[in-house]
């Protein structure tokens, strides 16, 4: 058999004993053999961007990776260690720590172009800030957004909304922010007593918003923000953290964003927390409730820190719940 007969185009592949004959035939004659052909194309060395849309309902949406951040179990509340390890293995996860991918989510309802958080822009290291790439990747540019909805004011969601220049990322976008969100990371009695460590959220947080204060909503709970995408309350990672429900017609989603942060933990765990959360104990009562309700209903979800492209839905499993990644989306 020959090399060259791996050469499958569609025709081929539907006439697969012509193309063997057609492919000695080149090779016979001194034509180009495959192992020459891979020889001339280098290793990329770097991840492909990563853009992944799929039709929900009248809506467009598209997965959009910013990156990854690592964390260690450390980071993990009420982790233990001999349940995690099991976690672990059963996931096939490498090493003690944990890594999350940060998706952004693009809405194309129809008349709007809509981003859902914003990823990291430089502020958070080499492997992250990827947004840009995928968002061109999706063939769309910063100058089209024109509104980015953000669930709570994270680096992670909401620091993207700057270039590293300080400067707005989407110029013609109006930020639409979670009011309570708003006020908790604009007070100051909440800044002085924060930890060191988190007072950079408080003024990055800031800094992001006032660059879009001519052109900024904030918005509470339950409301329809624009046709079909509603906010709903999800208080307890941040005061004002939001997902969002949209609702395409023959077909909705569910934004659950940071319900859940280390998807091979915390669906089996859902009492376990991150270090981020501002009221731990509040956000695990948030997880439950969405969790039980997402496996109940049975809606499709769409996760800020689940596996990329995040989309999938939830099922109960013994005391806790499993996820179950949606299958690729070939059309419409
Ligand atoms: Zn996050």
């Amino acid at each position: 058999m020959s090399e060259a007969s791996t050469r499958l185009d569609r025709r081929g592949f539907l006439t697969g004993a012509s193309t063997l004959a057609a492919g000695s035939a080149l090779v016979a004659a001194g034509g180009l053999s495959v192992s020459s052909a891979s020889a001339s194309a280098p290793l990329a060395g770097q991840p492909m961007a990563g853009a992944i849309r799929r039709k929900v309902g009248s809506f467009e949406v598209t997965a959009l990776l910013d990156g990854y951040l690592d964390i260690g179990s450390e980071q993990v509340l009420g982790h233990d260690e001999d349940i995690a390890a099991n976690l672990r293995k059963e996931a096939f996860v490498e090493g003690s720590g944990y890594r999350l991918p940060i998706n952004a989510f693009l809405l194309n309802t129809g008349d709007k172009l809509v981003l859902v958080d914003a990823g990291t822009s430089d502020q958070m290291g080499p492997t992250l800030g990827k947004l840009g790439g995928a968002m061109a990747a999706a063939g769309v540019t910063p100058e089209q957004i024109d509104a980015v909805l953000i669930t709570h004011m994270h680096p992670d969601h909401l620091f993207g909304v700057l270039k590293p220049d300080g400067s707005k990322a989407f110029e013609n976008a109006e930020l639409l922010l979670p009011e309570t969100d708003y006020r908790f990371w604009f007070d100051d009695a909440a800044l002085n007593a924060a930890p060191d460590a988190f007072k950079p959220f408080f003024l990055g947080a800031r800094k992001s918003a006032d660059a879009y204060a001519a052109n900024q909503t904030l918005f509470g709970s339950d409301k329809e923000l624009l046709p079909g995408v509603t906010s709903v309350d999800l208080a307890g990672h941040t005061p004002g953290h939001v997902g969002f429900r949209v609702d395409g017609g023959d077909d909705g989603l569910f934004i659950i964003a940071d319900a859940v942060h280390v998807s091979s933990l915390q669906f089996a765990q859902p009492d376990w927390g991150i270090a981020f959360d501002t009221d731990p104990a509040q956000a695990a009562k948030t997880r439950r409730k969405v969790l039980d309700e997402v496996s109940s209903d049975g809606h499709l979800v769409a996760g800020s820190h689940l596996p990329f492209p995040g989309f999938g839905h939830v099922a109960r499993s013994g005391d806790g719940y499993r996820f179950a990644p949606a299958d690729w989306q070939y059309s419409n």
